[in-house]
């Protein structure tokens, strides 16, 4: 046997030992497969990777928070939620990663997204752990002041095991500006104290640094232009199909529109729009985050280029490009098989783990470049750790400089999975890419760190 099947074998036994270990967590167990799947040329080349311990480490979390959240409604009844934090790997740096409100929310989704995140912040080149939090609460349809209180007794245990020198939250799907007020506002209560650098995605004024709520949604359209300038194409005059009317989908569609792409669609649970002129992103914002309405409002004011298809898939819609930036597991492989079959030249993830390992699978067996996650939607956690420096400076930098630095963490982290791939004989594949460039800057450091 080669070398590279004996590393096969201990993986593969590893994961039979993480099944074992995590029943009913089948997202994280789909992120912890990805990952280990594509590190058996790694773990061959380099001896100290195969170390006993340092995988099994790295597949359990630090340390794992899990809260009762009683709040009242205002109508005075009581609702008990389930507040999570999962403090996955801080070999890099404080924990950092969003909060996910969201009815969906269990701890084997929160521990994918912290898996995820360990990778996605080391790539970024800065110095960042993992880590991902939140309940199964629910916003929608909920008063502004069934959110605060309801943000206020989250942050009432929560506090207990942040700060910003250990765990450093942020938003995710259900957590946005306003949320992050009302939490900021509890923990600066409860202790006394002005730490900015606790919670990013804070607002203008208060300690948010300027593009971040902008930066996954840009990082992920730079991430897809850096894969077609590989290929020898640009963004110009590129159809886009994006899924998702949230804050990562409003930017990318932004961004797509501002270096001459068209993204001619979005969705939400309710069914997608497909707005043949490219869609308004002013529009789009007014409805989403003004109004927090549903996207078929958006159909209806838009006229006459837009219209509604309840349920559906978005992936229905030909283009040359498809950014999916709503949720885990939205695009399968039937839908991949559609984008193939309409053309489609890259797919970038703005959402975490959005496409199945099927689809994956597929969409790269047919030529087209993909961008996982890991590494595509790595902006927004990347402008976050700017925030923190900001903070740590007491200043607050241009909107320019924030983009530059933006820009060049993209692009780097596209050149390191390019040429991690290209070294370990997968030229193309920024999937095996960007596990293998993200393992290597984690395991390196916890293996200098000694067993801890
Ligand atoms: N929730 C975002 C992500 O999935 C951002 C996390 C952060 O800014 O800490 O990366």
């Amino acid at each position: 046997m080669t070398t590279r099947s004996v590393t096969r074998t201990t993986l593969d036994h590893l994961l039979t030992e993480i099944e074992h270990r995590n029943p009913a967590q089948p997202e994280f167990l789909q992120a912890a497969h990805e990952v280990l799947e594509t590190l058996a040329p790694v773990v061959a080349a380099r001896p100290e990777y195969a170390e006993p311990g340092l995988i099994e480490r790295l597949v359990e979390p630090e340390r794992q928070v899990l809260f009762r959240v009683p709040w009242q409604d205002d109508k005075g009844r009581v609702h008990v939620n389930r507040g999570f934090r999962v403090e996955f790997n801080s070999a890099l740096g404080p924990y950092k990663g969003g909060l996910r409100f969201h009815p969906s929310v269990n701890l084997g989704v929160i521990k994918f997204l912290g898996f995820e995140q360990i990778f996605k912040n080391a790539l970024t080149g800065l110095g960042i752990g993992g880590g991902k939090g939140g309940s199964d609460f629910d916003p929608h349809g909920r008063s502004d002041a069934e959110v605060m209180r309801f943000c206020q007794s989250f942050m009432t245990e929560l506090h207990r095991h942040i700060g910003e020198h250990t765990d450093v939250p942020a938003g995710d799907i259900g957590v946005g500006g306003r949320e992050i007020g009302y939490l900021f506002g509890q923990y600066r209560r409860i202790t006394n104290r002005w730490e900015a650098g606790v919670l990013t995605g804070k607002g203008q004024g208060w300690g948010g640094s300027l593009i971040r709520p902008e930066a996954t949604g840009y990082g992920s359209v730079l991430f897809a232009a850096a894969m077609l300038r590989e290929r020898g194409e640009d963004l110009e005059g590129q159809t886009a199909v994006v899924s998702g009317s949230g804050n990562v989908a409003i930017y990318t569609i932004e961004k797509l529109a501002a270096l001459g792409a068209n993204a001619v669609t979005c969705s939400d649970s309710s069914g997608y729009v497909v707005d043949e002129k490219g869609v308004d992103v002013e529009l789009l914002k007014q409805v989403k985050e003004v109004e927090r309405g549903r996207v078929d409002t958006y159909a209806e004011r838009r006229g006459s280029s837009a219209r509604f298809v309840p349920g559906g898939s978005v992936w229905d819609v030909p283009a040359d490009l498809a950014l999916p930036s709503a949720t885990q597991n939205e695009l399968d492989e039937n839908a991949a098989a559609t984008l193939v079959r309409n053309g489609v030249k890259a797919v970038s993830e703005g959402a975490n783990m959005p496409a199945t390992p099927e689809a994956v699978h597929l969409l790269q067996k047919a030529g087209v470049a993909f961008g996982p996650g890991k590494a595509a939607n790595a902006g927004g956690v990347a402008v976050s750790a700017l925030e923190m420096a900001q903070n740590h400076a007491r200043t607050s930098w241009t909107a320019a400089k924030v983009e530059e630095e933006l820009a060049d963490i993209m692009n780097n982290i596209h050149t390191t999975c390019h040429e991690t791939a290209e070294r370990y004989d997968a030229p193309g594949d920024y999937v095996t890419g960007a596990n293998i460039a993200g393992f290597e800057r984690v395991a390196d450091a916890m293996l200098a760190q000694g067993v801890i």
